[in-house]
């Protein structure tokens, strides 16, 4: 096991790894920028380097301060955390060249999938449902475009190969608006991902969020730890997640699982992953891969009782992983409420200084967040302040914990989203389960002010 591991990353996520290191008694060295010296995790730290100012482009993002850090430090691995640089294949090879231990899969893997076309080819190989589509990238040839989407069936949706955070994107519902939408997405995909390249795929009308957690080792082992659904979305951010996904037949989600370690084994993956699929109408239809730990992985933590932080460190260090499909029975029901310091309504940011917090608790309740009392949110980064998880023996019980422990919050001189999830929480079509990807988005609408 390792020693020592240096966490490149900050906010609950820097937190949660530092804490998982201690569990496992490593030394966890904190990276920080300027406008992080005061957080939790650095004052916890035994060692905290700084790798240069506020802007994250010069310290989050900034691999030769990163890699100098774990020098200095005598460091045995990197742990990317999310976001940053933790899909950043180039980081991961430069990791590993520089004689670290890269804490999530191989360069290749991160290359395969984070190229959305090589990306479903793979998964198309291994036997995954995907969205029925191009296969692979549009040609450049108008009639062949032409063709595919008539075969594929309106609407169609246009999608760059390098795309993420919901960019990159473009609903086609007529052939005479076919040819000039993909011309358009081209171009944006070029300026923006520097990589022009398109693909097609039918586009569905109210699909559901549903995600699979795998975790696999070096060894040839792994296993999926069910499944999320993370359809509460505002601009294709997630802002509540749980586990299980209300109402999906469990036959159902074992056999989409049980897909998903297949490829995994198939391309070599090794670490923490997640397999996202759009949900429809009884069918899986995979969208694309995350290749490091997510915010939402509490849920999943609390119905099956694994630790995935502390999963991901052993698995890097070359160990089996400590259980077996067998060994994962999901329990009861979990629900992550995402804390935002933004406006609950308007959601225009809301940083500064944190003049009172108090975590809610009891039975079942979860509070991931680096902040605290005084704590002065830096206008520099995401607006996510923390994570408020429950776990029930029902759905019913875990909605109960979350009103409660939602009641109890308290977070004054900042705004932030408590008030939405309070609302949500008691939200009849919410309450029933099952809502799709665009219902946040409606509810908001109709609830304007
Ligand atoms: P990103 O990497 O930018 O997050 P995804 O491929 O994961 O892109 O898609 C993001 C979101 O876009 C999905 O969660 C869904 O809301 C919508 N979307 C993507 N593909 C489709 C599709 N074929 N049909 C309907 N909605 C889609």
């Amino acid at each position: 096991m390792f020693k020592k591991i240096l966490v490149a990353n900050r906010g609950e996520i820097a937190l949660r790894i530092q804490r998982a290191c201690r569990e496992l008694g490593i030394k966890a060295v904190m990276v920080y920028s300027e406008a992080d010296r005061e957080a939790k995790y650095v004052k916890l730290a035994e060692e905290a380097v700084c790798i240069g100012p506020a802007s994250s482009a010069l310290s989050y993002l900034n691999m030769p301060a990163i890699i100098s850090a774990a020098e200095v430090t005598d460091a045995e691995a990197i742990h990317p955390g999310y976001g940053f640089l933790s899909e950043n294949a180039d980081f991961a090879e430069r990791v590993e060249k520089s004689g670290f231990q890269f804490i999530g899969p191989t360069p290749e893997s991160i290359r395969i999938m984070g190229d959305k076309v090589s990306a479903k080819q793979a998964m198309i190989r291994a036997g995954v449902p995907c969205v029925p589509g191009s296969e692979g990238e549009l040609p450049d040839d108008p009639a062949a475009i032409r063709r595919i989407a008539k075969t594929v069936g309106y609407p169609v949706i246009i999608k760059a190969a390098g795309g993420g955070g919901g960019r990159g994107m473009r609903v086609v519902h007529t052939e005479a608006a076919l040819i000039n939408a993909v011309q358009m997405t081209k171009a944006e995909a070029g300026a923006a991902f520097g990589n022009p390249a398109v693909y097609m795929e039918k586009f569905l009308q109210n699909p559901r969020h549903v995600e699979i957690q795998i975790i696999a080792d070096k060894h040839k082992n792994g296993v999926y730890l069910g499944e999320r659904d993370c359809s509460m979305q505002r601009r294709h951010q997630k802002v509540l997640e749980e586990s299980p996904a209300p109402g999906i037949n469990r036959k159902l989600i074992e056999r989409i699982g049980e897909r998903c370690v297949a490829a995994c084994k198939k391309i070599g993956y090794r670490g923490a992953g997640t397999f996202e699929f759009l949900y429809e109408d009884g069918e899986f239809y995979f969208i694309e891969m995350n290749t490091r730990v997510q915010v939402e992985h509490p849920v999943t933590e609390m119905v099956t009782g694994v630790d995935i932080v502390k999963t991901q460190i052993m698995v890097a260090a070359g160990e089996k992983l400590p259980f077996t499909q067998r060994d994962i029975v999901m329990r009861g029901h979990a629900i992550e409420c995402r804390v935002n310091a933004e406006d609950p309504y308007k959601f225009t940011p809301s940083p500064g200084r944190i003049s009172m917090w108090h975590a809610p608790g009891g039975p079942g309740v979860r509070v991931d967040s680096h902040v605290y009392t005084n704590y002065f949110v830096p206008p520099n980064y995401d607006s996510m302040i923390g994570k408020i998880i429950v776990h029930g023996d029902t759905r019913e019980q875990a909605m109960a914990r979350m009103r409660t422990a939602l009641a109890e919050t308290v977070v004054e001189g900042i705004n932030t989203n408590i008030p939405l999830h309070r609302e949500l929480m008691v939200d009849a079509k919410f309450m029933a389960g099952g809502t799709n990807i665009h219902y946040l988005e409606h509810w908001l609408e109709q609830h304007k002010r």
